[in-house]
């Protein structure tokens, strides 16, 4: 199964990427953690990227895909994947059918996590006194849902058009969610 997860900040594609690369044995793909783990080591990716990400703008469509690109080669997707994070603007969707043309995986379903804003804004406070994510805070999270309406809504659009989308109500215990994502992915 190759699934891409849509939904908002705080919408918790993390949290259900996660159980389902653990029940499916899935490979997990999150850009946002990739891009964390080259900011963490320090690399030139990571330096250009950390300040980008920090005040919740998208890193370059170049630099993300890139970054996808090898992690797409390693063997463990073979088996399957989620894409969490990817894509996020009508440009990475094109690039990313290209890309997954060329290496045989095209996506099976794309699955929109649907929550209200006010949820994710408290989601998402809480998140930062937990976690303390560099761009978990007001003024950045502002930023980040603008460019999640204005950039990554559309990308909903482009899975629509193909027939391949599946809506999924993300309030709930994450069990009753996970559950309704088995159920649209049948
Ligand atoms: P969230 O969706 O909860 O805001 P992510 O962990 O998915 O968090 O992403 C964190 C940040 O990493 C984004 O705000 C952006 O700066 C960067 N990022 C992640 N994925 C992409 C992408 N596909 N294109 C550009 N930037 C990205």
């Amino acid at each position: 199964m190759r699934i891409v997860f849509l939904g908002a900040p705080g919408s918790g594609k993390g949290t259900q990427a996660s159980l389902l690369k653990e029940r499916l044995g899935l490979a997990h793909i999150s850009t946002g953690d990739l891009l964390r783990a080259q900011v963490a080591a320090g690399t030139e990716l990571g330096r250009a990227a950390k300040e980008v990400m920090a005040r919740g703008e998208l890193v370059s469509d170049a630099i993300v895909l890139g970054m996808l690109e090898a992690r797409m080669a390693e063997p463990d997707v073979a088996n399957g994947y989620i894409l969490d994070g990817y894509p996020r603007n009508s440009a990475q969707a094109v690039a990313l059918d290209a890309l997954l043309d060329r290496l045989g995986m095209p996506v099976d379903r794309a699955v929109l996590l649907e929550v209200e804003d006010e949820v994710l804004l408290v989601r998402i406070a809480e998140r930062a006194r937990k976690e303390g994510r560099a761009d978990d805070n007001p003024e950045s999270l502002r930023t980040r849902l603008t460019v999640y309406q204005e950039q990554t809504a559309p990308v909903i659009e482009h899975y629509a058009g193909k027939g391949n989308l599946r809506r999924v109500p993300g309030i709930g215990t994450v069990e009753d969610i996970h559950a309704r994502i088995r159920d649209a992915l049948a």
